[in-house]
């Protein structure tokens, strides 16, 4: 049976999931930034928190890790490659581990570039992906601590998971993403179609998380520097992808849209 999945946002922009396994009751808060909404959310569904499921060691995804490690006892996992960095951690991860939230197994993946450590839990049969800050709908996450080419290869293990995979991401940076999209990219039909819809949700205050692998391969300049229309726009037709996707990166750091 797959994962119950729920959306807490919480703080300006971020949102922390909690991951329910129907068959044994384990339930994974991912990215606590913070633990009374989270706490508040549990309560209100009945459902006692097991485990801690951490991407990365920003505050913004580590912060309530220890106030739910004392009210509730929860297991805390996350990536070996940062354990001295997460708070509380029992438990770490390295890339192809396989790790279980009840009987829902998760293959992780080492994916560095926003931080030195960083991974992804991808539950292949709840078509689930939890990516941190790694991926957004039509972003990834700033280079703080790694480099594009890093990047580009931890970006790239997600081009290998099937179109269906939601993609669960830590932050609702979506509609400031798309604005960007559009300037790189702008003979993509898919993707002015996909920033129409996103402008109508964000109108209405819904979310536009997850969206998918197949939406973010067919849409996110991220994703795409094999894109001949993306090149052109980059004036690096001839260069090879991580050079493309490094530009891309660099050109939306400085962009204000
Ligand atoms: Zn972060
Ligand atoms: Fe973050």
């Amino acid at each position: 049976m797959p994962l119950d999945i729920v959306q807490i946002p919480v703080l300006n922009d971020n949102y922390v999931y909690l991951a329910r396994d129907p068959a044994t009751n384990a339930v994974g808060a991912v990215d606590p930034a913070v633990h009374e909404p989270v706490l508040a959310e549990l309560s209100k569904r009945g459902w006692t928190l097991t485990h801690i499921l951490n991407t990365h060691h920003h505050p913004d995804h580590v912060g309530g890790n220890m106030a739910l490690k004392e009210a509730t006892g929860c297991q805390i996992v996350g990536p070996k490659a940062d354990a001295e960095r997460i708070p509380g951690i029992d438990v770490a991860l390295a890339d192809g581990d396989r790790w279980s939230l009840g009987s829902e197994e998760a293959v992780i993946f080492d994916v560095p570039g926003h931080t030195r450590g960083h991974i992804a839990f991808w539950f292949e049969k709840s078509d689930a992906l939890f990516c941190g800050d790694t991926l957004f709908a039509l972003g990834c996450g700033r280079l703080f601590e790694g480099t594009p080419a890093q990047m580009w290869t931890s970006l790239s293990k997600f081009l290998k998971l099937p179109d269906s995979t939601r993609v669960y991401c830590a932050h609702e940076y979506t509609e400031s993403n798309a604005r960007f999209a559009v300037t790189v990219e702008p003979g993509n039909e898919t993707l002015q179609l996909r920033y129409k819809k996103i402008r109508e949700l964000r109108e209405k205050g819904l979310p536009t998380v997850p969206s998918t692998i197949g939406d973010e391969r067919a849409t996110n300049p991220f994703l795409r520097p094999m894109s001949e229309n993306l090149r052109m726009t980059l004036g690096l037709q001839h260069a090879d992808d991580v050079a493309v996707f490094a530009e891309t990166r660099r050109r939306k750091d400085s962009f204000r849209g």
